[in-house]
């Protein structure tokens, strides 16, 4: 049997549906149920009839997958698949962060521990971070973790002195600095350039666009459903993307005949690559890894999620 009949037959044995994040392998996004950003997956998590949802992406996203949908069994094809924006700040660092600005709002990326989110009074996507934060009374002092490049746009945008901000990153912003995007941009003039806010590695391609790196009719700001719909209408021969590199598979697949360049193509998450075709199996074979989040520590990282639901727009998350 295949890997992919024998993915079927298991899925079907456990009532399982595939959710995939789209900087997946390619094979793992043609065979998931469901491929999109952290904020659909989790909304095709709690809408689910299914028993089980195997998540295909880093661990911080399945968590969040537990922690709205808490009455469904979670796996992840890899336990190991973590994230380092959302290693860059502790549960305790930020306890101890509070403590030094007892009266300050705490807001938080979702690209954090379930442990971060419960200490969170609201949490943010990329698309919703200048919403949420002008949402919170301007006299309040804002602790912004753990993203330093995010908190350096929301500061710009919204022209706040009191947000302090968390020095963390995540690695693959290395992939996408303000040398190589200047270059892009003048070695394709004509080619617009995507960028999408999902996830910390196209956090430092938002805050460069915004220092006007790159010329803004140029820039486009897309979810997932936007840069597929852009891509689909796309006139210009070559577009730049800022993004992790599994995304462009579903934009080629959209528009064939259009080049779509990566601004680097080294941009890739090491654990977003860590869900194989082999470890998809093993998981519906064996049950495993098998996502829990302590209910108390559930039930207050799940209103700092609703909020962030409630404020702005968080994306079209599809
Ligand atoms: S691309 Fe960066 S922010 Fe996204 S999961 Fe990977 S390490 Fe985390």
């Amino acid at each position: 049997m295949s890997w992919k009949d024998e993915v079927a037959t298991l899925k079907a044995e456990r009532n399982a549906v595939i959710l995939a994040h789209n900087y997946q392998l390619p094979e793992i996004q043609d065979i998931a149920d469901y491929t999109g950003d952290s904020l659909a997956l989790s909304r095709q998590a709690a809408a689910t009839d299914a028993d089980v949802i195997v998540f295909c992406g880093v661990h911080f996203m399945a968590e969040s997958a537990k922690i709205l949908s808490p009455g469904k069994t979670v796996l992840i094809p890899d336990e190991r698949a973590g994230c380092s924006l959302a290693d860059s700040i502790t549960a305790e660092q930020l306890a101890e962060w509070k403590a030094q600005y007892p009266d300050a709002v705490v807001v938080s990326y979702v690209n954090t521990t379930a442990e971060v989110k419960a200490l969170t009074d609201i949490c943010c996507t990329s698309s919703n971070a200048v919403d949420v934060v002008e949402s919170i009374d301007p006299d309040r002092e804002i602790l912004f973790c753990p993203d330093q490049f995010l908190g350096a746009h929301v500061k710009r945008e919204t022209g706040r002195e009191n947000i302090r901000i968390w020095p963390g990153e995540c690695h693959v912003h290395a992939g996408i600095n303000g040398k190589e995007l200047a270059e892009q941009a003048q070695a394709h003039p004509d080619a617009p350039l995507y960028i999408h806010p999902e996830c910390g590695c196209a956090n430092s391609a938002i805050y460069l666009a915004g220092e006007g790196v790159v010329e803004p009719e140029r820039v486009h700001m897309l979810s997932t459903g936007g840069m597929l719909d852009r891509a689909h209408g796309e006139q210009s021969g070559t577009v730049l993307v800022a993004t992790e590199t599994g995304m462009l598979h579903q934009l080629q697949q959209a528009a064939p005949e259009t080049n779509f360049k990566p601004v680097n193509p080294r941009a890739e998450c090491r654990y977003m690559k860590m869900i194989t075709p082999e470890k998809l199996v093993e998981s519906l074979r064996q049950m495993r890894d098998e996502v829990t989040v302590d209910p108390e520590i559930a039930g207050k990282a799940r209103a700092s999620l609703e909020r962030m639901i409630e404020l702005g727009n968080p994306g079209s998350g599809e």
